[in-house]
């Protein structure tokens, strides 16, 4: 037996690994699954090439607990190590990886990434245990089995075993703090989510299935018996959808793979399958799922894999923000997972990746567009918020999307925004020559101004997403010479005010006469009283809401500030537009008494008050016994 130290010059470096680790101490399973895997894939390609002549058998990775020896064990049968790479290196490269993480982490946070990267995968195995074994035998003819032990101070032992088949196992001995290792259910949760999908059969354990029994009997309801048999409990997918050809898939194929990466869930709305190996190698599958209006969505869905290794699920520096709305699989050996998040930002692969990521959903939408507009336009509701998010967010996409981006109007026709400016840039033209865009964010809301700016001749668009205030600004910015007025922000005739004005029926005399009325009345704090010369078939009096203030608000209520700086003491104001040439309006002026001219005001502004969905309590209750006094 020879004995030694592992060549380190920094002493006691497991308590610091161990401490450095700590937070994720689950991953050393991942390390040696992969390790175990690399192993057996290796000697699939030797024997491919012919430098293995032996047999290859099936390969498989065996996770083994014996809770009576606390022990946990990962066997291959791969392609081994003499005893002199096991030195090599196991002693020597391993642990200088080990060795250089140390040096350069020990003073930071969050260091628990830097596994692999720096050759500590299979030390990460003493996290966990109090003595490491490697029972070992190489693939090459003649070899002599080897065991390497280890207590986690630097001392080891490597000597001769008798050991028959080819291939590696690492015997943790697990420690007394790490107990929560030799149970069946948390290491069933590891293997889950690290090794879901890797490439070689992974075994934990034996489970029951039913056979036909071969004997032919029956049971009681004439049903063939069945028979229990044990099988090999493997718990992973080798050949995961997204690591097939999209020629080989169908829409269904697809459909079954996010049900295995999300059961339970409703089912997506498309996919794009991800794959490309130059200048950078990257494969995955994205899901658009359902988006409704709820922005608040769970993001975090889309998972990170390294060669069909699972890495995070929290992909925050790798795909834009609006991206991350997406589900699926990305699966890329080239991201850098060892680094801090500041570097990931800056990396080049990573910021190819991100804009490549982004090229491609753009391009999917885009020909989904082209090849089916109606198929699109059904499917607009659920996708709009992300195309809006993206379009918000990332000007690249705003430039790819503004050919497939589209706008809805209350009839329910869809317009690119080139369509809808031919539609309307001759009809919604104010006297200053600006386009002028009606919209509406709630229909219900705003039916009365709907309908009457429809029978006038304009379109009105439907802007309901929660991003809409946010958007219509971004589409001012970016539309030549547009502007965007919601429907109930100020009378029709304002709004896409024209050259010829209507002529009014009430005098500047009569105004003033009728103005302070009306104030006293409506409440001179809440209303400003405005005199319009609208047509006789509009309403006596509206209550309308500047845009301008209107959206100060909503902008203010989107970043949260309620109630705090000046916006947060503005009072509610509100116009009180009265419609000079309605008929109601010079019966009020010719009324004698000032009891019945103010009733009629009254009147007039709760109808107004009523129609804007403003008038509620005791307002509302005095305003229905005013009503029937009226009309008994
Ligand atoms: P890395 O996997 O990043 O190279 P590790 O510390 O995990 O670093 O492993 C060091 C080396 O030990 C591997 O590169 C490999 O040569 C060898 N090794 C580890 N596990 C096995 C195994 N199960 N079978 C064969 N060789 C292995």
């Amino acid at each position: 037996m020879a004995k030694g130290k592992i060549n380190v010059q920094t002493e006691n470096i497991f308590p610091i690994i161990k401490k450095f680790l700590y937070s994720d101490t689950e991953i050393f399973l991942r390390e040696l699954v992969s390790n175990a895997v690399d192993a057996s894939q290796k000697l699939k390609t030797l024997s491919s090439l012919g430098e293995y002549k032996g047999e290859v058998g099936e390969l498989q990775v065996e996770v083994i607990l014996d809770k009576e020896a606390k022990t946990l064990t990962v066997k291959d049968n791969g392609i081994g190590m003499t005893g002199e790479e096991v030195d090599k290196y196991i002693n020597q490269i391993a642990f200088s990886g080990a060795e250089e993480f140390v040096q350069k982490y020990k003073d930071s946070e969050g260091a628990n990434a830097m596994i692999g990267h720096f050759g500590l995968g299979f030390y990460s195995s003493f996290m966990v245990s109090e003595k490491v074994e490697i029972n070992t035998l190489s693939f090459k003819e003649g070899s002599q089995a080897v065991q390497w032990t280890s207590d986690g101070t630097p001392e080891y032992t490597l000597e001769d075993i008798d050991k028959k088949d080819r291939g590696t196992e690492i015997v943790m001995h697990i420690a007394e703090d790490s107990i929560e290792f030799i149970e069946e259910a948390r290491i069933t949760n590891i293997l889950n989510k690290y090794c879901k999908f890797l490439p070689v059969n992974i075994k934990f354990g034996s489970k029951t299935e039913y056979i036909d029994s071969p004997t032919g009997e029956k049971d009681e309801e004439g049903k063939l018996k069945k028979d229990p048999i044990e099988v090999a409990n493997i718990i992973n997918n080798t050949a995961p959808t997204w690591t097939k050809a999209p020629t080989e898939l169908e829409t269904e194929d697809y459909d079954n793979f996010y049900q295995e990466l999300y059961p339970m869930s409703e089912k997506p709305l498309f996919h794009i399958h991800l794959n490309v190996d130059y200048p950078f190698n990257l494969t995955g599958i994205l899901y658009f799922p359902k988006l409704k209006k709820d922005i608040q969505i769970q993001k975090n869905k889309i998972q990170l894999y390294s060669n069909q290794v699972f890495i995070t699920d929290s992909v925050e520096n790798i795909v834009p923000e609006f991206m991350q709305l997406l589900h699926g699989v990305i699966d890329s050996p080239d991201i850098p997972l060892n680094v801090s998040r500041s570097y990931l930002q800056s990396d080049s692969n990573v910021k190819k990746i991100s804009s490549y990521i982004t090229k491609k959903v753009a391009d999917k939408l885009n020909s989904m567009f082209k090849d089916n507009r109606e198929d699109f336009q059904s499917k607009w509701e659920d996708i709009n918020v992300f195309i809006e998010y993206g379009m918000l967010s990332d000007d690249k996409f705003y430039d790819r999307a503004k050919k497939f981006s589209l706008l809805k109007n209350t009839k329910g026709e869809f317009f690119t925004y080139e369509e809808y400016n031919e539609k309307v840039k001759e009809t919604q033209k104010d006297k200053d020559d600006k386009i002028v865009y009606l919209y509406t964010n709630n229909e219900e809301e705003h039916h009365a101004l709907i309908e009457s700016a429809t029978n006038k001749g304009y379109d009105i668009l439907i802007l309901d997403s929660p991003l809409a205030p946010h958007f219509i600004s971004k589409l001012e910015q970016s539309l030549e010479n547009v502007s965007f007025a919601r429907i109930d922000s100020d009378t029709i005739e304002k709004l896409i005010a024209k050259d010829e004005e209507q002529p009014s029926k009430l005098t500047k005399e009569d105004e003033e006469k009728l103005k302070p009325v009306i104030e006293e009345v409506a409440g001179k704090e809440r209303f400003s009283v405005d005199f319009q010369s609208l047509s006789e078939s509009d309403s006596p009096m509206q209550i309308t809401e500047a845009e301008f203030m209107r959206r100060m608000k909503e902008q203010q209520a989107l970043s949260g500030g309620g109630g705090m700086g000046f916006m947060g003491n503005m009072p509610e104001m509100y116009n009180l537009v009265v419609n000079t040439n309605h008929p109601l309006i010079s019966k009020i002026l010719e009324t004698k008494t000032d009891k019945k001219k103010k009733q009629l005001i009254q009147q007039a502004t709760d109808l107004a008050l009523l129609a804007k969905g403003l008038l509620k309590g005791k307002k509302l209750t005095e305003f229905l016994k005013r009503s029937v006094d009226i009309i008994k």
